[in-house]
């Protein structure tokens, strides 16, 4: 998910200090604030010790007993998402952005979201650490990756296509991801098949609203925005690379054309190698390949 609007994000930026400081929870004028709260539901969770902040209202995209943490799960387990937080910073070529937990003792449930802000900081809940784990770590890799994705726009602008509700971004946002997991100085997974439950994760968080401004895509467009990403991390890309070229192919397949126009990012190799591709692309994205089929895939 992405805070689109970078000046609210930063109004709620210094409301949280604001409320930080007086420990209220001044919850009315907060929500009216809130962009992109997703609602989910899912079990889990519980409570935990080296809370970042005693009195803690998070922001209008939580609920008002939610609090801020520096930890989730085990010290090793928030080493690795931590660890993690700098890598694929650094598989970007950017400096990482904070990373911090939400929880929520009274109503654990409510913290099924992470939220990357245009001020700069990624919040990741509870409950969506505690559901991805149970997929293998390797969903939260995903999730956070996704959630950098939107860092690195908010920083270049990205996506250089525009759609009105928010699921180019996010489409891109999963391409990302899936490039960073393949990455031999990322997630360095080097068979799509291995990386499978982070897809399969990511999908079952897609939504079929494509009027809503927070549209994540279809859950087959994610599947081949994922596989995309996957693919163009054969190549070594910038983040500009990643957008021209993420778009460049990702047209061509919705739409079974390709974009006429060449940049400085196109590269005849990659070209070839991603055309290869290209059918495959194209009955993953209409729905039309196997669970089966798309878990298996090299
Ligand atoms: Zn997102």
């Amino acid at each position: 998910m992405k805070n689109l609007n970078f000046k609210r994000t930063y109004l709620l930026g210094l409301t949280f200090v604001a409320v930080l400081q007086s420990c209220s929870k001044d919850t009315d004028s907060l929500e009216q604030q809130t962009e992109v709260a997703e609602a989910q539901e899912l079990a889990i969770s519980e409570a935990f010790e080296n809370e970042l902040y005693e009195c803690g209202y998070v922001d209008g995209n939580w609920s008002s007993t939610a609090y801020l943490s520096s930890s989730i799960g085990t010290s090793s387990e928030t080493n690795f998402m931590q660890t993690q937080n700098s890598k694929i910073a650094a598989v970007w070529g950017r400096p990482a952005v904070p990373l911090s937990f939400v929880k929520d003792n009274s109503n654990p449930n409510s913290t099924y979201n992470a939220i990357s802000y245009g001020s700069g900081k990624i919040y990741y809940g509870e409950a969506i650490y505690n559901a991805a784990k149970a997929q293998g770590q390797i969903a939260n890799v995903m999730i956070l990756a996704h959630e950098f994705a939107h860092q690195l726009q908010f920083t270049y602008g990205y996506p250089s296509k525009n759609e009105s509700t928010a699921r180019a971004a996010e489409l891109e946002a999963d391409g990302m991801a899936g490039y960073y997991l393949r990455r031999p100085n990322g997630y360095n997974k080097t068979s799509f098949s291995q990386i499978a439950t982070a897809y399969e994760f990511a999908a079952s968080i897609g939504d079929n609203n494509t009027t809503s401004p927070g549209h994540h895509g279809r859950s087959y467009q994610r599947r081949s925005a994922v596989r995309l990403g996957f693919l163009l991390g054969a190549y070594d890309l910038n983040a500009a690379s990643f957008d021209y070229n993420f778009f460049y192919y990702y047209n061509g397949v919705l739409n079974g054309s390709y974009k006429q126009e060449k940049s400085e990012y196109f590269n005849a190799e990659l070209d070839k190698y991603i055309r290869s591709y290209a059918k495959e692309l194209q009955k993953i994205s209409n729905g039309e390949m196997s669970d089966e089929e798309y878990f298996n895939l090299d």
